[in-house]
């Protein structure tokens, strides 16, 4: 047992006599810190550096994650399970179009229909202002059953593609207007792809003529892992929940994003230990392939019962908590479920407290709470700023530099250990550490149900006046058919 255990196992002693009070959440703040958290940031960056960099879904530097982060945990004595859910990649076969002797690459939109072989003319739409933004662009030629080539720039892709759709063409590829190949998404009823600029230049000047465009592609499945780890103590009928991603994007390593949110729950949930004596129940998650829509929590939330659903109080969650030029904000989407304003309240008036001038910030569902407030259960968060351009104001009471974003690694390889301020990260775990155990002591502002304590407070109330005590009168006898219903151990 080395002395880091030791300490460790003193620390997990400690969270067991956590009592039921107020006090607990500002215990479990004292207790972790960006030093804890920092190692498992250590453990993230050396299995990208040993995974082909990166810890992306589907990959072994995700499998090597989930296997880190589950295992510290069943070493703490929670109860750890691994769900596992599929996700999709989009393998690319063939993607090119073909006219006279030439050849010219594309890049099928996602979602697009496989065009095999599909030979038709080409119809170039005139590249004035606003190349294939309005229906009268596709006006002065036939497009039906052609292949429309428009040029990238000044409307949406969807509108392009839905004039073509419309005006009859049979496929649709789209031109950059700047340097560098074009990689789309739009659900497709025809084939569609994108072409470079150079491309799509030497294309448009072949309108007219027959050309063969192939797009074939399959898609791969793979079955990925959730992590999910319950404290042994607590009511499992009004559960905290928490939840940060644990996959990468493919380009790099992920430690702000997530590797923060993630290093930061794990942290907590080792101080706070599997049997902290809190009130509720306390559910700790770290989902896979949120970078690739929010994959692995929709798949835990959809396959909840609704019992199951009315058993999780509130949804937490931490999604980049380290930034190297931090912010400090709170969740505050309009329209989020009953019981999320006080979430907010919460991490708000703890920031308040540590006078960090905490901001608003609209995250319009785009992180795992999505999958909880979209079946109604509160949530809530808290996020250090990504591709947020830092102002004066802001830098004057958080520090960090003003005009330059939040995160500039952002969705980049440089998103590496080296892209974490620790004191931010040693705010924000413990924002969380108090945040969480605060509703493990009670969520009564979230939801109406009361500490374990006050509701004894109201027990011994009841049983001194015997208000509330049941009679033989006070009740509606039990018909024999329901007698089942009525005894909680049947
Ligand atoms: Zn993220």
């Amino acid at each position: 047992m080395t002395v880091r255990t030791a300490t460790a196992a003193l620390a997990l002693a400690g969270a067991t006599v956590l009592v039921p009070t107020a006090n607990a959440s500002a215990d479990l703040a004292s207790q972790v810190s960006a030093e804890g958290a920092n190692r498992h940031l250590i453990a993230f960056q050396r299995i990208a550096d040993t995974h082909g960099g990166n810890r992306a879904a589907m990959t072994t530097g995700y499998d090597a994650s989930v296997d880190y982060v589950a295992g510290r945990l069943r070493e703490a004595g929670f109860d750890v399970t691994t769900p596992t859910f599929e996700v999709k990649r989009k393998v690319n076969d063939a993607g090119r179009i073909a006219v006279g002797g030439s050849a010219y690459d594309l890049i099928p939109f996602g979602d697009t229909p496989n065009a095999e072989g599909l030979t038709a003319p080409l119809r170039v739409v005139a590249e004035d202002g606003t190349p294939g933004c309005e229906a009268s662009d596709f006006a002065g030629q036939d497009f039906t059953g052609s292949v429309a080539l428009i040029r990238r720039g000044s409307c949406t892709f969807v509108t392009k593609y839905t004039n073509a759709v419309n005006a009859g063409a049979a496929a649709v590829i789209i031109s950059n207007n700047a340097d560098g190949p074009l990689d789309l998404r739009i659900p497709g009823k025809i084939p569609g792809a994108g072409v470079t600029k150079a491309d799509g230049t030497a294309l448009a000047a072949k309108a007219g003529q027959q050309v063969t465009v192939e797009l074939r592609h399959h898609d791969v499945v793979h079955l990925d892992r959730n992590v999910i780890a319950q404290t042994r103590t607590g009511r499992e009928d009004n559960v905290v929940m928490a939840g940060a991603h644990l996959d990468s994007v493919e380009a790099g390593p992920g430690m702000n994003d997530n590797g923060s949110g993630s290093a930061a729950l794990l942290e907590i949930a080792l101080k706070m230990g599997a049997r902290p004596g809190l009130p509720n129940a306390v559910r700790f998650t770290w989902w896979g392939a949120e970078e690739a829509g929010l994959v692995g929590s929709k798949a835990y939330a959809a396959g909840l019962t609704f019992e199951q659903q009315l058993d999780i109080a509130l949804y937490l969650n931490f999604d980049m908590v380290g930034s190297p030029n931090p912010g400090y904000f709170v969740y505050n989407d309009p329209g989020l479920p009953y019981g999320s304003k006080h979430i907010e309240k919460a991490f708000t008036d703890y920031y308040n407290a540590k006078n960090l001038g905490p901001e608003g910030l609209n995250v319009r569902g785009a992180s795992d709470y999505g999958s909880f407030t979209a079946l109604g259960i509160p949530a809530g968060g808290i996020i250090s700023g990504g591709g947020e351009v830092k102002t004066p104001a802001q830098a004057a009471k958080w520090g960090g530099t003003a005009g330059v974003e939040m995160d500039p690694c952002y969705h980049r390889a440089c998103d590496h250990l080296g892209n974490i301020n620790r004191e931010a990260l040693g705010r924000n775990v413990a924002a969380a550490a108090h945040v969480i155990a605060a509703y493990g002591v009670t969520t009564e502002g979230v939801n109406g149900v009361p500490s374990r304590a006050e509701r004894a407070v109201d027990q011994r109330r009841a049983t001194a006046s015997n208000r509330w005590l049941p009679t033989s009168n006070a009740r509606p006898s039990v018909s024999p058919n329901s007698s089942t219903d009525a005894n909680p151990a049947a």
